[in-house]
């Protein structure tokens, strides 16, 4: 497969087309990004690596990280994790309140913030420094310690928080979190300022294309078994009530951040990262959306 040729055809398509969608303006660090940036990454398991435009800047990978804090979650806590946190398609937006109410402070799945929380709520019980556990974690999948958080960007999305803070709220008057919401929210809001650029987007998200061995160096740092489940939580909620409609048009494992990166995989094929900060009305990136469907079409691998 000539992926190569195919990537920069379809980035060089995307460029001549007018820009949609706005960047995430709720966060104010993040609205001061350039909207028109615009990466691509794609990694091979057998180690060929292909890019285009922007792939080396960094940009804040937001809702992306809830992928990495599941996998290390599910991994100390193993299925204990369900009791707290569902695997079903929330079809609401990534910050919806309504569920939580009448599902007794359960939510959905850990790829919207609530279930995130649930998940940074998990991770404080074994982590005695969250931040810094969780970052090792992330930076010893690819052996990138250059991987870092921005707090700039934590604290401009802690100061205007107010829908994240009444989702763990609630979630604490039903008795889901264990620890302080305030503490619990800060470490959440840390995580999703994470910062990578899409190559060591795609170089990270090989676990998930390579059955859960750790790009660095092949150890095993999630079963097979895990990983499949987290495809497949990624493939079903992934792009929250975008979820049917990416699944529909790319027909990938994947994951989308209001940064305006995605991440997707081909379980033993490859990884692909994209970054374009215009995002649709869901919260998704509108460019990153388009590039895949055509990379999938182009090379006929979906997974369907
Ligand atoms: N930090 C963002 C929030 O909590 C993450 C949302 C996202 O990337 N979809 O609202």
């Amino acid at each position: 497969m000539n992926y190569g040729e195919i990537i920069s055809g379809i980035y060089e398509g995307l460029l001549r087309q007018p820009p949609q969608g706005e960047s995430a303006a709720y966060i104010p660090e993040l609205a001061k990004v350039n909207p028109d940036c615009f990466g691509v990454h794609l990694c091979t398991t057998s180690g060929v690596e292909f890019a285009a435009g922007d792939s080396l800047t960094p940009f804040s990978v937001q809702s992306i990280t809830k992928v990495l804090a599941l996998t290390m979650a599910f991994e100390l806590e193993g299925t204990a994790l369900w009791q707290r946190v569902g695997v079903e398609p929330s079809g609401t937006p990534f910050n919806s309140l309504v569920q939580l109410e009448y599902e007794n402070g359960i939510p959905r799945n850990p790829l919207i913030n609530s279930g995130a929380m649930v998940v940074c709520d998990a991770l404080m019980k074994h982590l005695p420094d969250p931040e810094a556990g969780f970052l090792k974690f992330v930076q010893g999948l690819t052996g990138d310690s250059a991987i870092r958080y921005n707090p700039t960007v934590a604290a401009s999305e802690r100061s205007h928080g107010y829908r994240n803070a009444a989702l763990i709220n609630l979630m604490k008057a039903f008795g889901n979190i264990l620890h302080e919401p305030e503490r619990v929210l800060r470490f959440y809001f840390m995580q999703c300022a994470l910062e990578m650029n899409c190559r060591q987007l795609s170089r990270t998200f090989l676990l998930y294309a390579g059955h859960g061995r750790a790009p660095a160096d092949g150890r095993q740092v999630l079963s097979v078994s895990k990983t499949k489940r987290i495809n497949a939580i990624m493939q079903t909620c992934g792009f929250y009530d975008e979820s049917g409609d990416f699944t529909f048009k790319v027909g990938l494992p994947g994951k989308s951040g209001v940064g305006g990166g995605i991440a997707a995989v081909h379980p033993g094929l490859f990884s692909v990262a994209v970054w374009s900060p215009r995002l649709n009305k869901k919260g998704n990136s509108v460019r990153g959306i388009q590039f895949l469907e055509e990379l999938t079409t182009r090379t006929g691998s979906s997974v369907f």
